[in-house]
């Protein structure tokens, strides 16, 4: 994978993360079978943790929110499992398909609705915008990591 490689992956690529409230009740098999049954590519999987300061650079943008220490409290608290997903129109479908930040409000069959405990522990993230797909993409991976498929 090399930078070119990178830069044709703009639009059709988003970065998801399931989170550690559902990596800890054993829901990351049938997560990532939802994923792949939507049509979305798996081209880069890691487990990980997220330190604190990893934590608060990847929320940054809500560092001013009176939620912010207790989801970077909550997101660093266990393991998760950082995905890239390859397809169309990857960030508008994913977000679809994962459903409302609030499962309260989550439509039937989304991955929030079958797995959020709650607003804050609500399973999943997926990339809100091309440009910071990108951005987070690179944020977990580094290019020998990403295997994008050349025939798609
Ligand atoms: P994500 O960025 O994780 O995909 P999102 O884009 O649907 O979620 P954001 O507004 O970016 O929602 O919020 C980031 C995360 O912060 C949410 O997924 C949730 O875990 C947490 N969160 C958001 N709003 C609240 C709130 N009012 N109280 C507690 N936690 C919240
Ligand atoms: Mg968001």
């Amino acid at each position: 994978m090399n930078m070119i490689d990178i830069d044709h992956m703009f639009g059709k690529i988003t970065l998801s993360i399931i989170k550690p409230d559902a990596v800890k009740k054993g829901h990351i098999v049938p997560i990532l079978s939802e994923i792949i049954h939507a049509g979305f590519n798996i081209i880069a999987i890691k487990m990980t943790e997220l330190s604190i300061k990893s934590a608060q650079i990847f929320y940054a943008e809500h560092q001013k929110k009176l939620f912010f220490e207790s989801l970077i409290k909550f997101m660093s608290s266990g393991p998760i499992v950082s995905v890239i997903l390859e397809k169309k129109n990857a960030v508008k479908d994913f977000r679809v398909l994962i459903g409302n930040t609030n499962p309260v409000y989550a439509k039937k069959g989304t991955i929030r609705y079958l797995y959020a405990t709650s607003l804050e522990e609500n399973a999943i993230h997926g990339s809100d915008s091309d440009q910071n797909a990108f951005k987070e993409c690179l944020f977990y991976f580094s290019h020998r990591e990403i295997f994008f498929k050349k025939d798609l």
